[in-house]
């Protein structure tokens, strides 16, 4: 059978465009401290420095404002975040110590819980493995969660800039000095258009980047400043939806096994959301061997079998997206994750465990770890590197760095398939992460070797199973077909090549056409599995690409 390698046709990193050696232009706003991403880690850290300069103010430390800027791609604070979720609520308790549960943006608290080993037809309930006890938690909506966090920032007078996507830093030497926003307005061949709108600087002491998964920028600067790491960062793709039911769910529920062959990583959820509706989804790791898996596809059917069919019958699907997750746990943090004017947070730094499917409370408690250096260096007047390197002291003490170090090789175990992989993480998890010893290698995504094989045939039914054109349109993504492409495909693609990249976009935005890639770009609802695994991803006009408000 033929194989395909990713990675040969894959472009290179445009780090020309995205490090500029440039002074900022005349106009330049000037800031004390840009955060790049108004996720959960972005606006965890603008809310943290927003009181640490009033507890300065209010004590007579300090007579002037502190300048703070969210710059999120979204149109609106909310609409590009995608999670599952549980949330673990330590990281609330720390910035709003006086607010009682109740008061925060959860939907309920986590009252039972199950785990099932799937078959085509039976559900296996199986021991919930330690890692995946969830007692204490709240399930939630990550689009509100922003958008209350976001309304707590405003309060607090952080400056919060939606609509405005970053797509290069500003750097002097070895240090970063700022951001340049991408331009919008532009036409179909990229020429400026009657709205167009010119790039905006950003000078800042100390950018943060909270920029979530396959961060661009992050990526850029590791690259630029060769900041290595043992493995390098993996990922997995979650496709989701949210439905109204009219069965209530009363647990959090996890699954093994199929619809995913054994070769393959990943599994399902389906979370309660109050009692009438329900986020149902599947998440799988990109190293996937089968060139024809397509993750939609897969919930697609997954829906239809007996464990979770009788919940979404009569009910009604809201809203569709997907998003990736960085997998690579411990051995794949950069590092370092601070240089001169730079902090890394939350899943541009790969804070994600992996066998709890958690990182919203990794990515809030490394934003606050990062304004408290970032307010400490600004106060002491210096935010050179040795000052940053206080926050990866933090983080390493912290139950962060403690919690991926304890599942350190858990996912990769699961390179072997399903079934080793499980006996494996099992001795993992008896022996606190000490089995097997060192750290299990592993190659990065795109260097995954792919079979070829004809895909399977499935026809949605339009009720309870969906094609990726009615996904995308219930993403709410109503970006403006006029827009220039913002993905950068390699020469000379191969038929195969083409066929895997439309299997894997969940959002169809390409097709094989004969023998030639067509590429559909305004569908994109910035998942980033095309830059794991293909055509690189860049920023496009601000406001683009998906709505979501329940994801
Ligand atoms: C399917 C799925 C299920 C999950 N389930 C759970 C769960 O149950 N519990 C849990 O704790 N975690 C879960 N996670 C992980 C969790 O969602 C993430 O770890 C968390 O959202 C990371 O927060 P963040 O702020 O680092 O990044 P994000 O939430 O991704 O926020 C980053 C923000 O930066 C913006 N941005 C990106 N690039 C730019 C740019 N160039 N310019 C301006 N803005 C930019 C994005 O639009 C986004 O708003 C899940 C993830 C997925 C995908
Ligand atoms: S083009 Fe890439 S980033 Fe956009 S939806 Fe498809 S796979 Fe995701």
């Amino acid at each position: 059978m033929a194989s395909l390698l990713p990675i040969r046709y894959q472009p290179k990193l445009p780090l020309e465009r995205v490090i500029l050696a440039e002074p900022p232009g005349a106009d330049a706003i000037e800031m004390d401290v840009v955060i790049v991403g108004g996720g959960p880690g972005g606006l965890a850290c603008a809310i943290e420095l927003a009181r640490l300069a009033k507890e300065a103010r209010d004590a007579g430390r300090s007579a002037t404002d502190l300048n703070v800027a969210v710059l999120e791609k979204a149109g609106s604070l909310g609409e590009h975040n995608l999670s599952g979720a549980v949330v673990n609520p330590q990281p609330f308790r720390e910035l709003f110590p006086d607010l009682s549960p109740d008061r925060l943006p959860f939907r309920q608290r986590v009252t039972g819980e199950a785990v099932y080993l799937l078959t085509r037809q039976r559900a296996q309930r199986i021991p919930t493995p330690p890692t995946m006890h969830n007692a204490g938690f709240y399930t939630a909506s990550i689009c509100e969660i922003v958008r209350w966090l976001g309304e707590r920032a405003a309060e607090a007078g952080v400056n919060l800039f939606p609509g405005f996507p970053v797509a290069s830093l500003l750097v002097e030497g070895d240090g970063v000095r700022g951001v340049r926003t991408a331009p919008s307005g532009l036409d179909r061949s990229g020429e400026p258009g009657a709205a167009y709108q010119e790039p905006t600087d950003l000078t800042a002491k100390t950018t943060v980047l909270a920029e979530g998964t396959r961060g661009m920028l992050t990526q850029a600067w590791r690259e630029w400043r060769q900041v290595r790491s043992p493995n390098p960062q993996i990922f997995a793709l979650g496709v989701k939806e949210v439905w109204a039911v009219k069965r209530p769910l009363d647990r959090v529920i996890h699954t093994l096994g199929w619809p995913l062959p054994a070769d393959a990583f990943g599994g399902s959820f389906m979370y309660p959301l109050g009692p009438g509706q329900i986020a149902i989804g599947l998440v799988v790791g990109l190293d996937y061997h089968d060139a024809s898996l397509d993750v939609h596809e897969l919930l697609q059917r997954m829906k239809l079998h007996p464990l979770f069919r009788p919940y979404l019958e009569g009910g009604q699907l809201l809203e569709w997206g997907a998003k990736t997750i960085p997998e690579g746990g411990f051995y794949a943090l950069p590092e370092r994750r601070h240089g001169q004017g730079l902090l890394l947070v939350g899943d541009a730094a790969g804070f994600v465990d992996v066998p709890s499917l958690k990182g919203i409370h990794y990515a809030m408690q490394s934003g606050i770890f990062a304004a408290r250096t970032a307010f400490e260096a600004l106060s002491a007047g210096s935010t050179g590197a040795d000052t940053l390197a206080q926050y990866d002291r933090l983080v390493d003490r912290s139950f962060i760095a403690q919690d991926l170090y304890r599942t350190r090789n858990m996912r990769l175990a699961f390179k072997d398939g399903l079934y080793l992989g499980g006996v494996k993480a099992g001795l993992m998890t008896l022996s606190g992460g000490r089995f097997p010893g060192g750290r299990i290698p592993m190659p990065e995504d795109a260097a995954a070797p792919r079979v070829v094989r004809p895909a399977p045939a499935f026809a949605p039914d339009g009720t309870l199973t969906f094609s990726k054109v009615d996904a995308v349109f219930k993403s709410g993504n109503a970006t403006r077909d006029t827009i220039p492409s913002h993905l950068l495909i390699g020469p000379d693609i191969p038929p195969d090549l083409a066929e895997f990249y439309a299997h894997m976009c969940p959002a169809g935005v390409y097709e094989r056409v004969g023998d030639a890639l067509r590429v559909n770009a305004p569908n994109c609802v910035d998942c980033k599995a095309t830059d794991v695994l293909g055509p690189r991803w860049t920023p496009r006009e601000g406001g683009s690409g998906p709505k979501y408000r329940l994801m």
